[in-house]
């Protein structure tokens, strides 16, 4: 971890060049910074500047009004687009999110000022090399997530801080400072009064980054209260089986973890046993069961995807899984064929990957047995694939046209007897020609 190690692109270096050129300083600054340091490949790359925004726009041939009411502007090299910032000092923020109004400054130290924490608060260019005015180096080989000056103060004037605070803790595997910590369980209240949208945004990226366990220390803190309420009913869910070894949330936690780190693969394992808390039973021998847990999953995973404003096609992916993601069946061929056509070819490998990380979060009881049908099962769906079997209409070796020019009547019982033809196939492979089904069709 050296600062040495820090490389600009070509064209940040030019961006600062030019502004450096007609006498402004500029900078590479905050999360860039952070992650170059680090040795990882930074996601975007912001540029902090003295020039107002219209001195920025005078010196560039192509640039966008991206914010710049908050004075930012980006500015674009051979159709690649840069964020150029004038140096700023927030307001007072109205509702923890919004800052009512920004002013524009001449000095670097006021704009670090504004920023969340000392690892985001960094600022460096080639000619002065790197400016840490509050210890952020330091904090990035400590390894910890520290705000810039006092904690409940950064957190009362933005909320979603707290959220990006536990995110980054997650992503590069740091701890959070003790008062940081502090500020961040006084004020999870305010999280509230966060947009679904920016609340999603932080919580797929704190589910997909390496740490996603890190959703523990987030219930601690009182933050999965404000918006995953859900969650914390998990956390006081008992399970009395021999199947189990950890409570509902404990377990929910490992399974996320278990998982590769997909976005629809850690909200399914994320959602997958919502239902449970609901649909608890204890019977006589003290032992408790949740029949039907994975229906009332489906509908909580809906409910709460839809509440956060996920995007469609991860909605129906995801409650999809939840739905299918207890469906167990002995390892046989047919078996596979019927369960790839219900659950759906597309999302079937997800489905076993889903399995596995579900059992490998369940105790040791039954565990190779279990292991080894989903061995099984994955084997039979690989040999499927490659001798192209048909689990589905699209792949029926004969059409409605093809049963109504064998004498059928047009209607809906064509339909059906696809679908009883589709049957008969998943059963027995060989039967898929077109011969083979008109005989069969006959039969009866
Ligand atoms: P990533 O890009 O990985 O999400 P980042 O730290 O780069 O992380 P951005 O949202 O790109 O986050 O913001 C860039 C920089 O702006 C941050 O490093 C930080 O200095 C500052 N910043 C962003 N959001 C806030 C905030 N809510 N409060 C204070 N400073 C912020
Ligand atoms: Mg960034």
């Amino acid at each position: 971890m050296k600062v040495s190690d820090i490389r600009l692109p070509e064209k940040v270096n030019k961006i600062i060049g030019v502004l450096q050129h007609a006498g402004y300083e500029a900078y590479a600054v905050g999360g860039c910074v952070r992650d170059s340091i680090l040795g990882r490949e930074p996601e975007d790359w912001d540029i902090t500047t003295s020039a107002a925004p219209e001195e920025t726009k005078a010196l560039f041939e192509k640039t966008f009004d991206t914010g710049i009411e908050h004075g930012t502007v980006t500015v674009l090299l051979d159709h690649e687009g840069f964020e150029v910032t004038t140096y700023r000092i927030d307001g007072k923020y109205e509702d923890s999110r919004h800052p009512k109004e920004v002013t524009f400054t001449r000095n670097l130290r006021e704009d670090l000022l504004r920023r969340d924490f000392t690892i985001n608060a960094m600022a460096y260019n080639e000619r002065e090399g790197l400016v840490d005015l509050f210890g952020g180096l330091e904090d990035l080989r400590g390894k910890v997530i520290r705000c810039v000056g006092d904690a409940e103060a950064r957190f009362s004037e933005d909320a979603l801080r707290i959220l990006r605070g536990v995110r980054f803790a997650a992503q590069i595997g740091f701890s959070i400072d003790e008062e940081t910590r502090a500020g961040m369980k006084e004020l999870s209240h305010t999280l509230k009064r966060i947009s679904a949208e920016r609340i999603q945004t932080e919580l797929v990226k704190m589910l997909v980054s390496e740490r996603p366990g890190l959703l523990r220390e987030a219930y601690e803190l009182g933050i999965t209260a404000q918006f995953l309420p859900e969650f914390d009913r998990l956390m006081t869910t008992e399970q009395e089986t021999p199947h189990h070894m950890y409570n509902v949330g404990e377990h929910t936690i490992h399974a996320v973890e278990n998982v590769r780190p997909d976005r629809v693969l850690r909200l399914t394992m994320l959602l997958h046993d919502m239902g449970k808390p609901a649909l608890k039973t204890i019977d006589e021998n003290g032992r408790a069961h949740f029949k039907k847990h994975a229906f009332e999953s489906e509908a909580i995973a809906w409910e709460v995807l839809k509440r956060l404003k996920f995007d469609n096609d991860t909605l129906h992916k995801v409650t999809r899984l939840v739905y299918y993601h207890d469906y167990r069946m002995p390892a046989e061929a047919k078996n596979v064929r019927r369960a790839m056509n219900k659950i759906g070819e597309d999302i079937f490998p997800y489905y076993m990957e889903v399995r596995r990380a579900d059992v490998l979060a369940q105790s040791m009881y039954r565990r190779e047995e279990k292991l080894e049908n989903l061995d099984a099962v994955e084997g039979l769906y690989r040999e499927i694939v490659s001798r192209n079997q048909c689990v589905s209409l699209k792949d029926l070796a004969v059409t409605g046209r093809d049963l109504i020019e064998a004498g059928m009547e047009p209607g809906k019982e064509i339909g059906e007897k696809l679908r009883e033809l589709l049957s008969a196939v998943i059963e027995e492979p060989a039967l898929n020609t077109k011969e083979e089904l008109l005989k069969f069709l006959w039969k009866e």
